[in-house]
């Protein structure tokens, strides 16, 4: 190992107490039968800065083939990288084999004519691994056989400094893989670190590659940006480096418009919401988190059909089918999600019908609780009338006499009457009613 700072067990904090069980038992495994093993990347990091890392990933001299000799437990996955995954119940540690840098000819790394790699298998030492990851503090390698740190690229240095940098030259590795300035973004917001001004520089001059990338990674990767736990100020930063509108770009036009703070101020209401839930170790649900992202474009759109004369429910299920359309091109939010995302939509104009048998029916829609919970935010961030979402509080609340005497017909149901959905105010209004969501 000619190049690497070696950092002794006594020099730095990781202490195999906060390794899991089964990733220790992989790395002795592989020790046991004479290969090298490491743990690297994002548990490294993580285990340095005292956290509990989310996964452990494990890399070796091993190819993967010998892997699978190794473990029983062992599936080969992935064909952009080829990788194993030991099974341990619901834990997986992943083993991958070390890469390198050489392309050997025999179209084992593959590029796009965009310098984008496709495809990435060429075996290498522990040097050339380090090289071809991302971030410097994303390739540390914490060693089995003697607890020691290696350090290639000046990862512990940034990471004392709290600086996120790209290993090498940085524009050139946003064009290899553009994904790397999505993790750019989410790296330094779940660390607290800064991104160094040589990567943040290129990023939006850069933000456009995102086209060249499949609607599905993005997905994924959208998904670690939203659940991370810090989706608000994620998504200022991503609007910051001009990323957000290639991710969605009618919600991005929507908050481009500066006479209207309504979109702006729903989504961060929704996204600090998560935030919290999230940190609470409450579940979150992907499709009210996309329901809001995508509701501004839904709205005006179905305005503009009610304009034309389209009825009300009738202009949301046809905005919805163009909006999420045109959506998917960049980021691909999966059937299952965006038919529940439709639901949510669509219930808004039917909860504006509270007169008669309609709210007894409407209380048992499935997803009856999710579209409540969405007028609540519109109506507490001033974009449906917050009476309204009082009046399905008290109606959820009420029994059966006073349910039937709030639905009478001609009966003053609101306090105010409704306003006709399209109508809003102007700017936030102070919530009457706190609701959980
Ligand atoms: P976390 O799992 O906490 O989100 P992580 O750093 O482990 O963070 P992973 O996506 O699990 O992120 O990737 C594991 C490691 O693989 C990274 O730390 C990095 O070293 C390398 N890596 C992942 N994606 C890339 C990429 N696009 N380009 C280069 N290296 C990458
Ligand atoms: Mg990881």
């Amino acid at each position: 190992m000619p190049s690497a700072r070696i950092y002794a067990r006594s020099e730095h904090v990781i202490s195999r107490a906060l390794i899991s069980d089964n990733a220790l038992k992989v790395l002795y495994r592989l020790r046991k039968a004479n290969y090298q093993a490491y743990l690297v990347g994002g548990c490294v990091r993580d285990l340095l800065l005292g956290r509990e890392p989310k996964d452990f990933d494990v890399v070796t001299d091993a190819h993967p083939d010998e892997i699978r000799a190794v473990f029983r437990n062992c599936r080969l996955i992935g064909r952009r990288f080829r990788l194993a995954h030991v099974h341990f119940g619901d834990e997986i540690v992943e083993v991958a084999t070390f890469r390198g840098l050489n392309d050997d000819g025999e179209g084992n790394r593959q590029h796009g004519r965009d310098g984008r790699i496709l495809r990435d298998n060429i075996y290498g030492n522990i040097e050339e691994d380090a090289w071809r990851r991302d971030f410097t503090v994303n390739a540390l390698y914490y060693s089995i056989h003697d607890f020691s740190v290696l350090d290639f690229v000046g990862g512990m240095d940034d990471h004392k400094a709290g600086i996120l940098r790209l290993i090498g030259d940085p524009e050139q590795r946003y064009r290899e893989d553009p994904v790397r300035m999505l993790r750019a973004i989410r790296f330094a917001v779940k660390l607290g670190f800064t991104i160094h001004p040589s990567c943040a520089e290129p990023m939006p001059r850069l933000a456009h590659l995102l086209e060249g990338i499949p609607s599905a990674r993005l997905f994924d990767e959208v998904i670690k940006l939203l659940l991370s736990g810090y989706s608000l100020q994620t998504f200022e930063e991503l609007r910051h480096y001009k990323l957000f509108g290639l991710l969605f770009p009618e919600t991005e036009q929507s908050l481009a418009r500066e006479a209207d703070d309504f979109p702006l101020v729903f989504l961060a209401k929704v996204l600090e919401r998560t935030d919290e839930r999230i940190q609470q170790n409450k579940g979150v649900a992907p499709f009210f988190l996309f329901a809001a992202l995508l509701w501004e474009p839904v709205r005006i759109l179905a305005n503009a059909k009610m304009k034309k004369g389209d009825t009300d429910v009738y202009a949301y299920q046809e905005a919805a089918s163009e909006v999420l359309n045109r959506q998917v091109r960049s980021v691909a939010i999966p059937r299952s999600i965006s038919l529940t995302m439709r639901e949510v939509w669509t219930l808004q104009p039917r909860l504006e019908r509270i007169k008669g048998l309609r709210p007894f029916k409407l209380i048992g829609h499935p997803r009856f609780r999710a579209a409540y919970d969405f007028l609540v935010l519109r109506a507490e961030t001033g974009e449906a009338e917050p009476e309204l979402a009082n009046w399905w509080t008290r109606f959820q609340g009420a029994d059966e006499a006073e349910r039937k005497v709030m639905t009478r017909e001609g009966s003053n149901g609101l306090r105010t009457g409704a306003r006709r959905s399209g109508t809003r105010r102007r700017g936030p209004r102070k919530p009457k009613a706190k609701k959980e969501t």
